[in-house]
C-alpha cells in the first residue's frame, strides 16, 4: 500500500506528459480541426440541397423546394432555418424562422453557421440556397469541446492511459522492487530476531531491514528500502565524529567479515543508541562481494552502565588518591610539632630507636645532645608568650639547619630539644653543640637575647639502652645549668652533684 502513492503520482505524471505531447501535436496541426470539418459537412449538405433545388427551380417547382427545405429543417437538429433566395435578394421559399435567423457577418462568404450555395438556371446565376446552422456554442461549451478530437483523445488518454500506466508500473516495479527478491518467510524469520539485520546490495543500499533494526532507528522497515546504509548518520562513540569505519563498507570492499565495531546513531525522540556492528560479505562464485549482511546489537544500556561504572571507578580512584594525600598530610602532621615543624617527641623517639639499634648492632658511634633554653620563663614573663613561641621556633630552626639527613632533632619538652648524631663520637658531638650554642648566643639571633645550655652523651659511655643514653645527656645538660648555663657539658666530664 505504501508504494501506491508514488505509483499514482508516476502514472499521473505519465498521463500529463502524454497530454502535453498530444497538445503539441495539435498545435503543430497533426490533429484534424473540427470547425473546418463541420463547415465542410455543412457545405456538403447545402450543395446537395442546392442540387435538388436547382433541378426543381428549372421546372418552377418551388413546392418541391419548400418540401425539401422544410424536411431538412425538421430532420436535422443542427439546421435552424433554410431559404431559397433569388439573385435580386427576394426570398422565394422559406423554411423555419429564416428571416429572423439569417444575419450573416459576411454576406458574401459562408461561415460555420451561415452557409450559402449559388444556384444556376439555364447556365446563369439564378439565386442562392441559404441554410442557417446552429452555432457550436449554442449546443453548450462542453458539447462544443467534446466536438474537438483533441479533447476526446485527451479524455481517453486521461482515463484509459492512467489505468494502463498504473497497472503497467505496478507490474514493472514488482520486478524491480528489491524487497520482492526476499521471500516472505525469510523476512518473517529475520523480523523475530532481537538483533537488527540489514541486507545490503553492492552499493550498500538497503534491500531488507528487519523489524528490530527498524525499531532501533525509529522507522518503518519499508521506508528504509533503497536507502544507503552509510547515509543514516553513524557516529563514532565518545568523539561523536562521523564514523570513518563502517563494517559493511569494509566487508563489501575487502570481501571479508568485520566484527564488533561500535557505532552510534542519533534516533529521533530516543537520543543516541550505541550498536555493536558486524559486517559480512555475500560472495558470488568468484569470491566477489555482491552484497553484505550487517547485524546491529543494541548495547546502549550496557554502554550506559559501563560509562557509569567507569565514572564511579574514576571517582573512587580520585577519592582514594585524595585520601592517600590526606593520610600523608595527617602523618606529617601527626609526626610534627605544630609550633616548630620539627618531629614531635613520639616520632623523634621512633627514629632514635631505629638509629640506636642500628648503631649497637653494627657497633657504630652514636651521640645524643640535649638542649634547653636558659631562663625561658623570663622571656615569657618579660615579652609575652607570642615572643616566647617565636624564640622556640628560631631555636628549633637553628638546631635543625646544619644536621645531616642521618641525624635528627626533636622537640622533647616545652623549650627542650634532643638531637642524635649518627656515627659521631662525644668530641664531634661537643663540637656540633658548641657551634649551635655560639650561633644562638650571637647578637641579633632572635628578637630578644637568649642562650641555650647543652648536655652531650655518647654510646661509648656505656649506656645500656636508649633511655640510659638520653638520661646521660640530660644529666650533662643539668650540669651545664648548674655551672652557669650557656655552655656544653659532656656526661663523662660533668661535675657530679
Ligand atoms: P632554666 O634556665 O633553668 O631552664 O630556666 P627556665 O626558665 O627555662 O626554666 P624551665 O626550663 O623549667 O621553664 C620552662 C618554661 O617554658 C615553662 C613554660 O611556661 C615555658 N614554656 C614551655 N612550653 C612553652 C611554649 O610552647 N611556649 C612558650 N611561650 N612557653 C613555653
Ligand atoms: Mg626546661
Ligand atoms: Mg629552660
Amino acid at each position: 500500500m505504501e508504494r501506491l502513492g508514488p505509483l499514482l503520482r508516476i502514472s499521473a505524471g505519465l498521463v500529463l506528459l502524454t497530454s502535453v505531447i498530444l497538445i503539441g501535436l495539435d498545435i503543430a496541426g497533426f490533429l484534424p480541426v473540427p470547425s473546418n470539418r463541420a463547415v465542410e459537412e455543412r457545405v456538403r449538405l447545402c450543395e446537395t440541397l442546392a442540387a435538388q433545388a436547382a433541378a426543381a427551380v428549372e421546372h418552377d417547382d418551388f413546392a418541391a423546394v419548400r418540401s425539401t427545405l422544410r424536411t431538412t429543417v425538421r430532420r436535422n437538429t443542427e439546421v435552424l432555418s433554410a431559404a431559397l433566395r433569388t439573385a435580386d435578394g427576394r426570398l422565394v421559399v422559406v423554411a423555419g424562422e429564416h428571416r429572423m435567423l439569417w444575419n450573416p457577418d459576411d454576406p458574401e462568404r459562408s461561415t460555420a453557421t451561415h452557409v450559402r450555395v449559388p444556384l444556376f438556371r439555364s447556365g446563369g446565376p439564378w439565386g442562392t440556397i441559404e441554410v442557417r446552422f446552429q452555432s457550436p456554442e449554442s449546443a453548450g461549451l462542453l458539447a462544443a469541446l467534446w466536438q474537438r478530437p483533441l479533447v476526446r483523445i485527451l479524455v481517453l488518454v486521461g482515463a484509459l492511459g492512467f489505468v494502463a500506466y498504473l497497472l503497467f508500473m505496478r507490474r514493472t516495479l514488482r520486478h524491480l522492487d528489491p524487497s520482492a527478491v526476499i521471500p516472505g518467510r525469510v523476512q518473517a524469520t529475520l523480523d523475530v530476531m532481537a538483533e537488527g539485520v540489514l541486507l545490503l546490495d553492492q552499493d550498500e543500499r538497503i534491500v531488507l531491514a528487519n523489524q528490530a533494526f527498524a525499531d532501533c532507528v525509529g522507522r518503518e522497515p519499508a521506508s528504509l528500502l533503497g536507502v544507503k546504509a552509510s547515509g543514516l548518520g553513524w557516529k563514532t562513540p565518545h568523539s561523536r565524529e562521523d564514523a570513518r569505519r563502517l563494517p559493511w563498507v569494509d566487508a563489501l570492499r575487502d570481501s571479508e567479515a568485520v566484527t564488533a565495531i561500535p557505532l552510534v546513531l542519533d534516533v529521533e525522540n530516543e537520543g543516541s543508541r550505541v550498536f555493536m556492528v558486524n559486517g559480512c560479505p555475500i560472495l558470488d562464485g568468484w569470491e566477489r562481494a555482491k552484497g553484505a549482511i550487517a547485524t546491529f546489537d543494541d548495547v546502549t544500556e550496557l554502554e550506559q552502565k559501563r560509562v557509569a561504572l567507569e565514572e564511579a571507578l574514576k571517582m573512587l580512584e580520585e577519592s582514594q588518591e585524595e585520601i592517600q594525600v590526606q593520610n600523608e598530610e595527617l602523618k606529617v602532621l601527626a609526626q610534627s610539632d605544630p609550633l616548630t615543624g620539627v618531629p614531635n617527641r613520639r616520632s623523634f623517639m621512633e627514629r632514635f630507636e631505629v638509629a640506636f639499634s642500628a648503631a649497637t648492632q653494627r657497633d657504630d658511634q652514636l651521640a645524643c645532645v640535649m638542649a634547653d633554653i636558659d631562663h625561658f620563663k623570663r622571656v615569657n614573663d618579660d615579652h609575652g608568650h607570642v615572643v616566647g613561641d617565636e624564640v622556640i621556633r628560631r631555636v628549633a630552626e637553628a638546631l635543625g639547619a646544619t644536621l645531616r639527613s642521618s641525624d635528627a632533632v626533636g622537640r622533647y619538652g616545652g623549650e627542650e630539644f634532643c638531637i642524635f648524631l649518627v656515627g659521631a663520637d662525644a668530641a664531634t658531638a661537643v663540637r656540633t653543640a658548641e657551634r649551635l650554642r655560639a650561633k644562638i648566643d650571637s647578637p641579633g639571633f632572635a628578637r630578644v637575647p637568649i642562650s641555650v645550655s647543652f648536655g652531650v652523651s655518647s654510646l661509648a659511655f656505656g649506656a645500656a639502652n636508649l633511655s640510659g643514653l638520653i638520661d646521660q645527656a640530660d644529666e650533662a645538660l643539668y650540669a651545664s645549668k648548674r655551672a652557669g648555663r650557656n655552655r656544653v657539658t659532656r656526661w663523662d666530664e660533668r661535675e657530679a652533684v
